[in-house]
């Protein structure tokens, strides 16, 4: 046997017996690189749309609408291929195609988040201090706290009065609307605060924003700059303190959702994690017609500070739904949930070169490489996470290699490195097969985080064959 057979006999072997080579962009077609360009113009305008969870579930629901889904009403009886959505308080929304197959055959969940890291104002946050006026906030989700001081903001959110009446308020998105800021102190006076570790040098109580400097009138009055602001918010909103105790604003980056690189390969954008998820599996509940099995997107709430409360993952309500259309149909809703399959659509850690030694390199993520199934998250030795079975896993794997869909395996960093969870085993615990999949993001939880545009469109293509 001369050499040259002897090599391609070795390349044969290793072709076959290694792991795939994952490939980055140079296995993408051109027609995809270009199907994933125009699917991207939608996800930016959405993520404009939809900052906070209130205004994800509004640009839903329009999106719904516009595609054929009516409002789930209770009394009736759907038929294989209707289109129905259900709102759960304004922060949560359920888009269902019925499918062919009778219900305890088990439906297909789509399951992402729409909430993201932010500050969030204090019950009592308006106060004046030498002339002037903050906001003091708590922050949501895990955050790196010096990220979010000097970097222009937009108060979102909502304001709800005593006689039942609400105002949504969003200031700072237009280019002539006035933003905000957390101050920070000049590197000249830092010498002391430099000295501490990331995590101390600001302090959570230091995350003050500043909303104004002028008095309301040259009175002899104390707080008139404070006075001036609350002025300024019940003349446009009807708005005094007290209200502000039973309100959720919070305050977001201002900035839009933008092309990165010159090659515009990327989008830069505030909120990725998990609407870069989010709106892939809301288009593929909107790009699905007649499947074989039911299918259901789901986008909740409360992930990004443990999934709890009445509109986060632990609630019962899609429970609660899944009983309703079983029992409807003379079935158990833990029949329809025993036969279920999930793809818990979250976001992953995407391999970043400059903080190489966070990654254990053979099971990261790399963006540009597709869309990444997780088959657990956790920490400290797998606690606090649903681990996909096996066999799920194999399903999972065929799926998107008979669809020719880039895809990659990733874990969440260096065994202990530190970690994190998803929505995914409080989804396992009802007794569903479920497993994360979604898009490798990074600097994640930053105000600027930063995924590819086909790992975007391969997410879509794998939650639409799915629900296919
Ligand atoms: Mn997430
Ligand atoms: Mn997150």
């Amino acid at each position: 046997m001369d050499n040259e057979k002897e090599t391609s006999k070795t390349a044969q072997l290793k072709e076959k017996l290694f792991v795939r080579n994952v490939k980055g962009l140079q296995s993408v077609s051109s027609d995809d690189i270009a199907q994933a360009d125009e699917f991207a113009k939608g996800y930016m305008t959405f993520l404009n749309h939809a900052k906070i969870e209130r205004e994800a579930v509004a640009t839903s629901v329009q999106i719904a609408r516009e595609n054929g889904f009516t409002e789930y009403d209770s009394t009736k009886n759907y038929q294989a291929g209707d289109r129905v959505y259900v709102v759960n308080r304004k922060k949560n929304i359920m888009l269902v195609v019925f499918g062919r197959q009778p219900l305890d055959k088990g439906v297909r969940f789509a399951i992402a988040h729409i909430d993201s890291p932010r500050l969030d104002l204090k019950p009592n946050p308006l106060y004046e201090t030498n002339e002037l006026a903050m906001f003091k906030t708590h922050y949501y989700g895990g955050i790196k706290k010096y990220q979010w001081t000097t970097i222009p903001l937009a108060l979102h959110g909502t304001v709800a009065f005593k006689d039942g009446s609400t105002v949504n308020v969003t200031v700072g998105e237009e280019d002539n609307d006035p933003c905000f800021c957390v101050t920070d102190l000049l590197p000249h006076l830092s010498r002391e605060q430099a000295t501490q570790p990331l995590s101390k040098a600001i302090a959570g109580e230091n995350l003050n924003v500043l909303i104004g400097s002028r008095p309301f009138d040259d009175s002899k009055e104390a707080e008139l700059v404070k006075l001036n602001i609350l002025n300024i918010l019940f003349e446009k909103y009807g708005i005094t303190e007290e209200d502000f105790l039973s309100a959720e604003l919070t305050l977001v980056p201002a900035f839009k959702a933008r092309d990165i690189g010159f090659d515009r390969s990327m989008i830069g954008a505030y909120g990725h994690d998990d609407k870069v998820c989010a709106y892939p599996a809301l288009m593929s509940a909107v790009n699905t017609y007649n499947p074989e099995y039911t299918a259901i997107t789901i986008l909740v709430d409360k992930e990004e500070i443990g999934s709890d409360g009445n509109t986060g993952m632990q609630s019962a309500f899609m429970e609660h739904f899944i009983n309703e259309i079983a029992e409807k149909n003379g079935l158990k809703g833990y029949k329809v949930l025993d036969n279920s399959k999930c793809l818990s659509a979250d976001v992953n850690a995407g391999f970043d070169p400059t903080y190489s030694s966070a990654f254990e390199q053979n099971n990261s993520s790399y963006i540009n490489r597709g869309v990444v199934i997780t088959k657990y998250t956790g920490s400290g030795g797998k606690y606090d996470t649903s681990d996909a079975s096996a066999e799920y896993m194999a399903e999972i794997r065929n799926l998107l290699d008979k669809e020719n869909i880039q895809w990659q395996s990733g874990e969440l960093g260096k065994v202990d490195g530190g970690g994190g969870g998803t929505i995914a085993k409080y989804v396992a615990n009802l007794n569903v097969d479920v497993v994360d999949l979604g898009v490798p993001v990074l600097s994640m939880h930053a105000p600027l985080e930063v995924i590819s545009k086909t790992d975007l469109y391969m997410a879509y293509r794998a939650f639409k064959a799915f629900f296919q």
